[in-house]
């Protein structure tokens, strides 16, 4: 009882307007929709749906409050970030059941995203005051090459629903650290968790128009004017490949700044010598967080054949005795998928795996009624022919094939387009390191299921996208570096 009655208090003290100029105001059409609990397919409570002519507001009010913001000394923009971190964190219970409720994740998962997402807010806090310029001596003498780093400025922070709070706190926390003004759209299943973080920004101090949120359930009609108008300088962008690779076309024609944090297909090495208990740990949490529906959660197995059997028994008893529930309930590990496109978009690339010989351990059949559940699933004997070696799963299926021989799991590992992430798992450290070497990913996990991390340059090569997330490198995506050429010598 209790536990409802918080939910109606939490969910009614949140804005439900877009954030335009410092205010929360109705979209401009007075049109709303609704947000979902995946838990039950209940309608949770209505926002705002914003349309091309909010989007255009909003990048009004980010401009104009671009250049006030780029003078605002570091330190302030760092203990605005800092703050914030502090709210964040005081705020963990509130906001924890919000991303369950929205996103679906059990509370556990919900608090460790904030725990996560919060990192990049103090993280940034302190390298707000270490953006460097340079100073060079040109090679012939009497010239000199000064080096400025500048805010990109207004910049359209594109967010997935899979991780509500930290894929929007991993792009506002560096770009508030370099000075820039944005406009956050989120993800249409999960508008909740970034209305909330803007408030949490705003009682932390952060000024009027710095950050803008628009809330839409038609995406491409907000972002469309923004990328086509001149006042934008920069867009990040986190979800599927597909709808990246259409931004990036259409960014095109302003010549835009992007960052892409697109689709993974990672695929987790176990090797011969590996310490087995170790890489069943590691296999749970890279592709049990988040119920698979991670980027960076492991696609495909790949166990050697010495170790395959042992290795499939341990992992399917533990996804097998995996507790699947709403996240709200007590003792709940696996939540709800998000809708039921995501639940029979898994459900189909189990049924096609099995339909070409592969064998299922546990798990493999979505339970009738209400909510988009699907049980924790272990597959051996997937074909490279089935279609979830090739597509990202996005969900709690765990597909383990066999190897023999090193060059040739390299050679299937890397089959992909993606290249996100990959995991190894081995006692070899210069098995190890080969296998790091020869892997086409942004990043590799080295005997550890989570490779992600504030301090570290998060991202993805071919098509997993361009850029990097988190680090110093993080920081660059929002800063422009401007050469001044200068003579000492008249
Ligand atoms: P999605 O591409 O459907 O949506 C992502 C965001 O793009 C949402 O905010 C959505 O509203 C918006 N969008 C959709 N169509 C658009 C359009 N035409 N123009 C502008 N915006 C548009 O992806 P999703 O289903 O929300 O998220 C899952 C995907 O995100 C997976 O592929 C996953 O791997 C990827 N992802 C990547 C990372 C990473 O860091 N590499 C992190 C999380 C998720």
């Amino acid at each position: 009882m209790s536990g409802t009655l918080s939910e109606i208090e939490l969910l009614g003290g949140i804005e439900k307007g877009l954030l335009i100029g410092g205010r929360f105001r109705p979209a401009a059409g007075g049109r709303t929709f609704a947000v979902e609990n995946p838990a039950t397919g209940a309608t949770l409570c209505e926002v705002a749906d914003g349309s091309a002519e909010d989007a255009v507001d909003a990048l009004t009010a980010a401009s104009a409050a671009q250049s006030s913001w780029a003078a605002t000394p570091p330190r302030e923009r760092g203990e605005i970030l800092r703050r914030a971190y502090e709210l964040l964190v005081a705020r963990t219970e509130e906001i924890a059941l919000l991303i369950t409720l929205e996103m679906g994740k059990s509370l556990a998962e919900s608090r460790a995203e904030i725990a996560y997402g919060a990192e990049f807010f103090r993280w940034f806090s302190e390298e707000a005051v270490r953006i460097q310029g340079d100073f060079t001596v040109e090679p012939g003498g009497s010239g000199r090459v000064v080096l400025m780093r500048q805010p990109v400025g207004p910049s359209l922070l594109i967010t997935p629903w899979n991780v509500p709070l930290a894929m929007p706190t991993r792009k506002i926390g560096p770009a508030i650290a370099a000075g820039c003004t944005m406009i956050l759209k989120p993800a249409e299943q999960t508008p909740l968790t970034a209305l909330l973080l803007a408030s949490v920004l705003a009682e932390a101090g952060l000024p009027d128009g710095v950050l803008n949120v628009v809330t839409t359930s038609d995406p491409e009609a907000v972002a469309a004017p923004l990328i086509h108008d001149t006042r934008l300088r920069k867009l990040s962008f986190t979800g599927s490949t597909e709808v990246g690779r259409k931004l990036i076309v259409s960014s095109a024609d302003q010549v835009l700044r992007t960052s892409m944090e697109l689709g993974g297909n990672a695929p987790f090495i176990v090797c011969a010598d590996a310490d087995i208990d170790a890489a069943v740990d590691g296999a749970m949490i890279a592709k049990m967080r988040n119920i698979g529906e991670a980027c960076i959660a492991a696609n495909r197995f790949y166990v050697h054949a010495d170790v395959v059997e042992e290795f499939t028994d341990k992992l399917t008893v533990r996804m097998g005795k995996m507790v699947v529930g709403p996240g709200v309930d007590e003792g709940v590990e696996v939540g709800p998928l998000i809708d039921a496109v995501q639940r029979d978009k898994v459900a189909a690339l189990v049924d096609d795996a099995v339909s070409r010989g592969a064998r299922v351990h546990t798990g493999g059949t979505a339970p009738s009624g209400p909510g988009y559940f699907y049980p924790p699933t272990v597959l051996t004997g997937v074909p490279s022919s089935a279609r979830m070696t090739r597509e990202e799963i996005f969900g709690p299926v765990a597909p383990i094939s066999t190897f023999t021989d090193e060059h040739e799991v390299l050679r299937a590992a890397n089959d992909t387009e993606s290249g996100l992430v990959s995991y190894v798992y081995s006692r070899d450290i210069g098995r190890a390191i080969r296998l790091a070497e020869g892997l086409e990913t942004g990043m590799v996990g080295l005997n550890r299921g989570f490779v992600s991390n504030a301090a570290a340059p998060f991202g993805g090569v071919k098509r997993s996208g361009l850029g990097r997330e988190g680090g110093r490198l993080g920081i660059e995506e929002y800063l422009e570096v401007k050469y001044v050429a200068l003579d000492v010598d008249r």
